[in-house]
């Protein structure tokens, strides 16, 4: 986990200013897609990229600790061999997909969005090439029930020391799985889907979105490519661009059918960039709305908080058909 304390120092913004939108702050007057380094971030690389201060085998509590601006954070802490820790390494990043303020992702035209596609993946190698960085996380958290305050389309970038715990948690399976049967639990998923068809809600020649059967929130669904790839990085041009148009038509599909600007947290998992062998995953996204209808929404109570069993209140198969009608009649 990492500790951020320094946060809590963030200025509460005017409510009547945007600092992403052209010409406002460090944003450039003029910009398509723009790389905006996180003014308050959990994680820089300035920290140094120091392993864990003990090695014991059977201590596991490992922490990033302290605001990470400073050098070694968190010195003044008795030592510990229970409570591993080291500095917040890393990075935070915004990426601001358009310099217009009420824009969706969907509004982006089909070169602005190549550019976006385009961003991820060469941040992602840039990222992932720094010694120490080992997992590149590209996610988006959209809207007020999702806690987000500025409104100006975004999106951001971490650069981990680490491998998170529900990537490694996939990649075991998708490990085990290659394993017993000598294929990718990703593919075989992808065949399954595509042979049932009820949950594919979503298609082009490179990618498929699926609400997956196995969806903890109502209207989860997850991008997952053709073919066997590791990475955004892995995509070619063409598979780039489908990936673009299906994210959009998704977002697009999630607008039309709760009636407002949906908010949600996107997820890409992607391999690790530590060096070790990851063929055996398969590059996702993952999507998780924050309401259950245009009136509902998901909370997360003591099964999903208390001991991480997620209970989904609607039908996954008739969701579904919602959202596939959803996305057919938002059109292009
Ligand atoms: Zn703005
Ligand atoms: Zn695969
Ligand atoms: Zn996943």
């Amino acid at each position: 986990m990492v500790v951020a304390a320094g946060r809590m120092k963030r200025p509460v913004l005017p409510t009547d200013s945007c600092p992403f939108c052209p010409g406002v702050g460090k944003t450039p007057l003029d910009y398509d897609v723009f790389v905006y380094q996180n003014d308050y971030p959990s994680m820089t690389l300035g920290a140094p990229a120091a392993p864990w201060s003990q090695s014991s085998e059977t201590a596991r509590m490992h922490r990033c600790s302290g605001d990470s601006r400073a050098e070694v954070p968190g010195d003044s802490d008795p030592a510990s061999a229970l409570y591993l820790k080291r500095p917040s390494f890393g990075a935070c990043e915004v990426i601001l997909y358009s310099p217009n303020h009420t824009a969706s992702i969907y509004d982006l035209p089909k070169w602005h969005m190549d550019k976006l596609v385009d961003c991820w993946r060469e941040r992602t190698r840039e990222l992932g090439s720094i010694d120490g960085v080992n997992y590149v996380f590209i996610f988006e958290n959209r809207g007020e029930a999702v806690g987000v305050t500025i409104h100006h389309p975004h999106g951001q970038i971490y650069a981990f020391p680490f491998v998170p715990r529900k990537v490694l948690l996939e990649i075991d399976a998708c490990k085990e799985f290659m394993n017993e049967k000598g294929i990718c639990l990703f593919c075989t998923m992808v065949e399954e889907e595509l042979r049932l068809g009820g949950r594919v809600v979503a298609e082009n020649e490179h990618f498929i979105c699926i609400i997956p059967y196995f969806a903890r929130f109502p209207f989860e669904a997850h991008l997952v490519s053709r073919r066997h790839l590791g990475s955004v990085m892995d995509l070619g041009d063409e598979e780039a661009s489908a990936f673009g148009e299906i994210l959009q038509a998704l977002v697009r599909g999630y607008d039309h059918l709760f009636g407002f600007t949906s908010a949600y947290i996107m997820a890409f998992h992607q391999a690790p960039t530590d060096g070790a062998d990851y063929s055996a995953y398969h590059f996702h996204v993952e999507f998780y709305p924050a309401h259950a209808d245009s009136k509902t929404q998901k909370h997360l109570s003591g099964t999903e908080i208390g001991i991480d069993v997620f209970v989904n209140p609607s039908d996954v198969e008739s969701n579904a058909v919602s959202l596939r009608r959803a996305i057919e009649s938002a059109g292009t």
